[in-house]
C-alpha cells in the first residue's frame, strides 16, 4: 500500500512538472531548422521510467539531440524531415549494460560493440581491464559517437595481494593491480584520475585501510567507486565509507546474518594465513566456507538494516543476476542462446558451443539453486528498501554473449520481482545518474540525447519485448532495419 501511494505520488509529481514542462516550453519559439536534415518518429508510444507510457506522440531529432516531443497532432514535422512511422511500436531510451569486460577475452573485443548496438545498447560500463587496454576502446567511441555505444570505463580492479586477476591462473586474466598500502592505492587512484577513467572498482583483496585511502582518494577526484565488498569488511561498513556502487551483491549474504560478526572474524584468520594461495583460489575458498552457511542464517532483522544501510548512504547494487544465478539459469543449457554465438568470432563459437554442449545435460548443482534464489528473492526486496539498480552482466564471462545478456538480465529482474518499467529504468536512468548525465540520457525529453530504441512490441507488457527491436538511433544516427540486419549479418559471415 506504502509503495503504491509512493509511485501515484511519483507519476503525479512528473505530471505536473511535465504539463509545466508544456506550458513553459509553447512560450518558446521553435528551435527547429528546417535548413538541416531531421529525424521525426511519428505516431509512437513512448516510454521511460520518468513519463510512463506516453501515446501517440511525435519525436523530432535534429543532429544528435531530440528537439521535441509532443502529442503527434500537435506536432507536424518540416517537410524536410526523414519520417518513421512509429504507429503501434514503443519508443525507449538506449540501453546501458552497466558491467561488462571488454578486454576479458581479446577475440571478442572487436565484435563487442556491434553486438552492443544491435541489442540497442547505446552506453556501457566497463567494470574492469587493464587500462593501456580499455583506454584506446574508450577513445575509439569517442572519436565515432554515431556507430559506437558510449563507453565508460574503471580501469583495472584495484585489488590487494594476493591479487585474484592477477594473469597467471587459467580463466583469471590480468585485470587487477594489487596495492598493498594506502599511499600505494593513492598513487594509483592518482594515476587512472590522469589517465581518464570514469569511475574505479574496487576489489576483494583489499585490506580495509587501503580501501579506505581508495575511497577518501576518490572523493577528491570526484569518481564514483563501484566495487566488490571486499573480503576483509563487513557491507554497512563499506558502504558507510562512501562506496557508490556493489557488483554482483557480492558478499551481501554474510552482512545479512545475525552472526557475521564472528564470520568476519574468521574470515579475517584465513585470509592472514592464506598469503601462500592465489587470489582467486583465496577468494573462491572464502566464498565457499561461508557463503551457503550465511544464506541459511539470514536474518530479517540485520537485513533490514543493512539495506537502509545501502539507501541511507546511496550505495546502489548491480545485482547481475546473469551471472550470480548463471549456475542455476544455464543461458548455456538452451539451444536458443547458443544459436546467437555465431556472432562471435568463429574460434570462440566454436570453443563456446563445445564447452556449452559438454556442460548442457549435466544436474544442476543443488547449491547454485540456493545462491540463485538468495539472489531472486534480495532483488525483490530492493525497491521497498530504497536501495537503487542498475542492470549489468559481466559479459564475456560464462557464455554472456555481449548484448544479449542484457535482454537475460532484464528478464531475470522481472522474474525476481521487479516490474518491466523499474526495470526500464535500471537500464536507462539509472546509470545516466550514476555518470551525472541525467540531464543528457536516459529518458525521452527535448533537449537529451538522441540515443534511442524503437521496439515493435510493448517491453511494459513483457520484458522479452526489449528484444524485439526494429531500429536503433546512436547519437542521432540512425540505424534502421537493413543496417541493423548488415551488421548482424557481417558478424556471423566474419
Ligand atoms: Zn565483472
Amino acid at each position: 500500500m506504502n509503495r503504491q501511494k509512493i509511485i501515484l505520488f511519483f507519476y503525479l509529481s512528473h505530471f505536473l512538472i511535465l504539463t509545466l514542462g508544456f506550458s513553459i516550453q509553447a512560450c518558446q519559439p521553435s528551435p527547429i531548422d528546417e535548413s538541416k536534415p531531421s529525424l521525426a518518429i511519428t505516431n509512437v508510444t513512448v516510454i521511460d521510467a520518468h513519463q510512463g507510457q506516453l501515446e501517440n506522440m511525435t519525436v523530432l531529432i535534429q543532429e544528435n539531440r531530440i528537439l521535441k516531443v509532443e502529442k503527434s497532432e500537435d506536432l507536424s514535422p518540416p517537410e524536410s524531415s526523414t519520417v518513421i512511422n512509429g504507429q503501434g511500436k514503443y519508443l525507449i531510451p538506449g540501453l546501458w549494460d552497466a558491467h561488462v569486460h571488454l578486454t576479458y577475452d581479446a577475440d571478442i573485443t572487436p565484435a563487442m560493440f556491434d553486438l552492443f548496438l544491435i541489442n540497442g545498447i547505446t552506453s556501457i560500463r566497463d567494470t574492469g581491464g587493464k587500462i593501456e587496454l580499455v583506454k584506446p576502446l574508450k577513445e575509439e567511441a569517442n572519436n565515432n559517437p554515431n556507430t559506437s555505444p558510449r563507453v565508460m570505463i574503471s580501469g583495472p580492479l584495484i585489488d590487494g595481494i594476493p591479487t585474484v586477476y592477477d594473469g597467471n591462473t587459467p580463466g583469471r586474466p590480468e585485470l587487477g593491480v594489487g596495492v598493498g598500502t594506502p599511499d600505494e592505492a593513492r598513487v594509483l587512484v592518482r594515476q587512472l584520475k590522469n589517465e581518464g577513467v570514469d569511475l574505479l572498482k574496487a576489489y576483494e583483496m583489499l585490506q580495509p585501510e587501503v580501501y579506505q585511502a581508495v575511497l577518501e582518494e576518490a572523493k577528491v577526484h570526484g569518481l564514483p567507486v563501484t566495487g566488490h565488498v571486499p573480503l576483509s569488511m563487513d557491507v554497512v561498513s563499506a558502504s558507510k565509507a562512501g562506496l557508490n556502487s556493489i557488483e554482483h551483491m557480492r558478499n551481501l549474504e554474510m552482512s545479512c546474518t545475525r552472526d557475521w560478526s564472528q564470520l568476519m572474524e574468521i574470515r579475517r584468520k584465513e585470509l592472514a594465513n592464506g598469503k601462500e594461495e592465489t587470489g582467486g583460489a583465496l577468494r573462491s575458498r572464502l566464498h565457499q566456507l561461508h557463503r551457503y552457511q550465511a544464506i541459511a542464517n539470514q536474518d530479517p532483522a540485520t537485513r533490514s538494516e543493512v539495506l537502509s544501510a545501502l539507501a541511507e548512504n546511496n550505495t546502489w547494487l548491480v545485482p547481475t543476476l546473469t551471472i550470480l544465478a548463471a549456475r542455476e539459469n544455464r543461458v548455456w543449457a538452451r539451444p536458443k542462446w547458443r544459436a546467437d554465438y555465431k556472432y562471435l568470432p568463429d574460434s570462440v563459437d566454436l570453443q563456446w558451443t563445445t564447452r556449452s554442449v559438454g556442460i548442457a545435460d549435466l544436474p544442476v548443482d543443488s547449491l547454485a539453486v540456493v545462491f540463485a534464489n538468495w539472489g531472486y528473492d534480495m532483488v525483490s526486496r530492493l525497491p521497498d528498501a530504497g536501495v537503487k539498480i542498475m542492470a549489468g552482466t559481466d559479459t564475456p564471462i560464462a557464455f554472456l554473449t555481449p548484448g544479449f545478456s542484457l535482454h537475460e538480465e532484464l528478464r531475470l529482474l522481472v522474474k525476481s520481482g521487479l516490474t518491466p518499467l523499474e526495470v526500464l529504468e535500471a537500464a536507462t536512468i539509472r546509470p545516466a545518474e550514476y555518470f551525472n548525465m541525467e540531464e543528457e540520457l536516459g529518458t525521452i525529453e527535448e533537449g537529451k540525447l538522441a540515443d534511442l530504441v524503437l521496439l515493435k512490441q510493448n517491453p511494459l507488457e513483457d520484458i522479452r519485448n526489449s528484444q524485439s527491436i526494429d531500429i536503433v538511433i546512436k547519437n542521432g544516427n540512425l540505424l534502421n532495419r537493413e543496417t541493423l540486419a548488415m551488421m548482424a549479418k557481417k558478424l556471423d559471415d566474419k
